[in-house]
């Protein structure tokens, strides 16, 4: 049989290490009560004895006093065993033998009525009850056991009971309902008392495990490098200094023990620049004997400045009298240092150290809650990007440095200069005030502006490196206080778009027309969204032509935009707005499809040239969409040529290279547009090896007008055929402008004289047409209806 597990009989339920302390507390109360009780039940069963001795048999006189007395006897060593063992372990052997021990007394006490009731007289029968009762009463002592107590009560009533009828007396109902009443309210008495017991004995163990808690957590924080605990007398001197304290304060227990805590705070030189003196206010809260919370206070300590905050409160003796304070504190000077900062970074730039979007946010609303003109200038910084990408990330970083410097150094201290972000500022320019003369704002902040524009042009030395860059400035003037913080923003921000497309490094002023302008981009793009999704842009197709020969080599697709009540709009009016807004990708993606789907038509080696933005190059899509529109199409890859201008290497040169490699590996053409337009042609001839240079129309144009186009459209073609590269005329109207063209050397020919941009059924028929026309290649009836659509 498995041991059976040691059981505390009480009524609450508690938890494992309580109910084992509790075993013991119950065992340790029982044989302190075992002694008393054992010693007065012999005396009382020796009465017994005394009292019978003449009428009752002496051999159950002396058998039942020698079983009392060894059975407690044997009680008492029990108990005088567990009092003095060092380990004191309840094991189930010892609930048990302590139960049948119980249960042996109480037998051998029940068979005392039960013999000398029946010839007892009357004296001894009142003696005989006043006995057993007296058993009854001490059974409740065993209450800490609780089925010792119950079988013990049980044991004795039971041999009551049994002998009350034998007495043959008149009041033996009586008395059996009293020994029945006494049972069961030593029986109830039994059951509260070990429960209370019980109780008593988690609430010790709880208020133990409390102050267990208390001790380690008051050691962890004396352990903290940054809590102490501190306290005064009534007079507020220092006392029980800690070693932590003294350590904080940078000198010994010693030194500060009976210092007067005011003192202490007031030669520390608390708070000297706060604007609300909390040293004062904690001395004045500790004379008021007031409790305190989380007071944060400045002291100087070996002349720096640290940071406390105080708890504390007053201790009163049982009396109420001031007996002095009692607290804690704790050194929060990295917490302040730390808040300083993340306040300071939530208000600033981390990189230039000009205050940031939100503190200008903060600046613009103050100065728009005042009567004072002022203006906002919103600049943008020309060129940043390409310094940037190519010198890369420190340098851009070293340069957004020294510009925020240029711009403080041109500004006055009432000004406010913030960077919003990216290559974007802001000037806040107060003080531009006119008095009485009319126009003076406006004259101040265009001299700012230009002030600052001429600045930031200079050249820049960053280490190793030098760089150039330029700005644009946006200004909107608060000259009326109708005027709102977000109408400025929004002002200034046209004004800056304005110069932006104005060719940049020049300052601009809000206008009315501005916003008007604005509106109407907005329109468009929204219009051009609808367009692109509901089918209103086609495609015109203008021949390109082989000068030699006069045969058409292939067509570059021109979108069109079918405006239901503008009728037909000029890319040239939309092209630019949807690059700006990113549009040109839906756009680009129309285009290429629809212009691919149409080429795979032509018959021959016809190729069809589709321009493409800048933009689309940023897109890491377009490669993507290049295969699938090819697969889709069925139009071979050779037969397709890109044509992209010179700003696409504006961007980082290395991704547009990248994309542009991938696209030849394809065996796809890439064309460089608009040649001669741009800032540094020659060297963007030489950074890709381009299958065709497109020459600017402007050039064409100039052709027999001036000498110099025609040496330079000459140099272009040589150097191109130098690099490998082939040559189109774009814009050629004339024939003289074809003869001269023809004279350089150029390959191509693209204009009005060869054919207009034209519908898709009419470049279809065109490619279609076998045999070609004689002299370009083209029926003599499809010229004429090319020029004429
Ligand atoms: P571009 O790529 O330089 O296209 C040539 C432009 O010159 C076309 O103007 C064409 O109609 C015009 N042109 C052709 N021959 C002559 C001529 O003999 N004389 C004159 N004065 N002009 C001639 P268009 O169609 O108005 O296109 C303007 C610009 O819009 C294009 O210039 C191109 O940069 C852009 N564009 C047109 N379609 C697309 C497109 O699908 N995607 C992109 N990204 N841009 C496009
Ligand atoms: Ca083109
Ligand atoms: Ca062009």
């Amino acid at each position: 049989m498995p041991p059976m597990p040691s059981r505390p009989y009480h009524l609450v339920t508690l938890p494992k290490p309580v109910t084992e302390r509790l075993l013991r507390e119950q065992f340790t109360i029982l044989s302190r009560r075992v002694l008393v009780v054992s010693a007065s039940s012999i005396a009382a069963c020796a009465l017994v004895v005394w009292t019978f001795w003449t009428s009752a048999s002496h051999v159950y006189l002396l058998a039942l006093l020698a079983v009392i007395f060894s059975l407690y006897s044997l009680s008492i060593i029990g108990a005088w065993k567990w009092l003095s063992s060092a380990r004191r372990e309840v094991s189930p052997r010892w609930q048990r033998v302590r139960i049948a021990g119980v249960t042996a007394i109480a037998i051998g006490w029940a068979t005392m009525p039960a013999v000398l009731m029946p010839q007892a007289g009357p004296d001894q029968r009142q003696f005989l009850m006043m006995i057993v009762t007296g058993l009854m009463f001490s059974g409740s002592a065993l209450a800490p056991l609780l089925p010792a107590a119950i079988m013990f009560e049980a044991i004795i009533t039971v041999g009551a009971l049994i002998a009350i009828p034998t007495a043959n007396e008149n009041t033996a109902l009586q008395d059996a309902a009293l020994i029945l009443i006494y049972a069961l309210l030593n029986g109830g008495g039994a059951f509260i008392q070990n429960r209370d017991f019980a109780r008593r004995v988690l609430n010790e163990a709880k208020l133990e495990e409390q102050s267990a808690l208390i001790s380690l957590l008051l050691r962890d924080f004396e352990e903290s490098a940054s809590d102490f605990l501190w306290e005064t007398d009534c007079e507020l001197r220092l006392q029980r200094v800690s070693s932590r304290l003294a350590q904080i304060m940078a000198c010994v227990p010693a030194t500060l023990h009976g210092t007067s805590m005011m003192h202490w705070i007031e030669r520390s030189g608390a708070n000297p620049s706060s604007e609300e003196n909390v040293g004062a206010k904690l001395c004045a809260i500790l004379a008021a004997r007031r409790p305190f919370r989380d007071l944060q206070v400045a002291l100087v300590l070996q002349g720096r400045q640290r940071w406390f905050s105080f708890s504390g409160k007053p201790v009163l003796d049982a009396a109420g009298v001031f007996q002095g304070f009692r607290g804690v504190g704790s050194d929060i000077t990295a917490a302040r240092q730390s808040d300083a900062q993340i306040a300071y970074l939530a208000r600033h730039d981390s990189l230039t150290g000009l205050p940031n979007r939100t503190q200008f946010q903060d600046a613009l609303t103050a100065a728009c809650g005042g009567d004072a003109p002022f203006a906002l200038h919103c600049l943008d910084l020309d060129g940043f990007k390409a310094v940037n990408d190519t010198l890369g990330h420190a340098a851009g970083d070293s340069l957004l440095v020294a510009v925020a410097g240029r711009l403080r150094a041109c500004l006055r201290d009432d000004d406010v200069v913030a960077r919003l972000g990216g290559d974007e500022f802001a000037v806040l320019q107060v003080g531009v005030l006119p008095g009485e003369v009319p126009g003076a704002v406006a004259e101040g902040a265009a001299a700012l502006a230009q002030r600052v524009i001429d600045r930031i042009a200079e050249p820049y030395q960053l280490g190793e490196l030098s760089a150039s860059i330029g700005v644009s400035v946006g200004i909107a003037l608060r000259d009326n206080a109708g005027q709102t913080k977000e109408d400025l923003l929004r002002g200034a921000d046209l004004a800056l778009y304005h110069s932006k497309s104005k060719g940049r490094g020049v300052w601009h002023i809000f206008e009315a027309a501005m916003a008007a302008r604005a509106h109407a981009r907005h329109t468009l793009l929204a219009e051009l969204r609808h367009a692109i999704a509901h089918d209103e842009l086609v495609l015109d197709f203008q021949p390109i032509v082989d000068l030699a020969t006069g045969a058409i080599t292939g067509a570059e697709a021109l979108v069109r935009w079918l405006h239901p009540q503008r009728g037909r709009i000029s890319p040239a009016e939309f092209i630019p707005a949807a690059e700006e807004s990113g549009l040109i990708v839906a756009l680009g993606e129309w285009v290429l499809h629809r212009a691919c789907t149409e080429a795979a038509s032509w018959c021959g080696t016809a190729r069809l040239a589709v321009n493409l933005s800048p933009v689309q190059f940023r897109d890491p899509g377009l490669l993507p969409l290049v295969d699938a529109v090819l697969a889709q199409t069925g139009l071979p890859a050779e037969r397709l040529e890109l044509e992209i201008t010179e700003s696409v290497f504006l961007d980082t040169q290395e991704t547009t290279l990248a994309c542009l490699n991938a696209l030849r590996a394809r065996g796809i053409h890439i064309a460089l547009d608009d040649f001669g337009t741009g800032y540094s042609s020659l060297s963007y001839l030489r950074s890709f090896p381009f299958d065709r240079v497109k020459i600017d129309q402007s050039f064409i144009r100039d052709l027999g007008v001036n000498n110099e186009a025609a040496a330079i459209v000459h140099a272009i073609v040589d150097m191109a055929s130098s690099l490998g590269m082939r040559t189109t005329g774009e814009g050629v109207e004339t024939q003289s402008q074809a003869d001269l063209l023809a004279l350089t050397g150029c390959g191509q020919v693209q204009g009005y004289l060869f054919g207009r941009p034209c519908a898709p059924e009419a470049i279809g028929s065109a490619m279609r047409a076998d045999p070609p026309d004689a002299a370009f290649g083209w029926p003599a009836a499809e010229i004429l209806v090319l020029n004429e659509c």
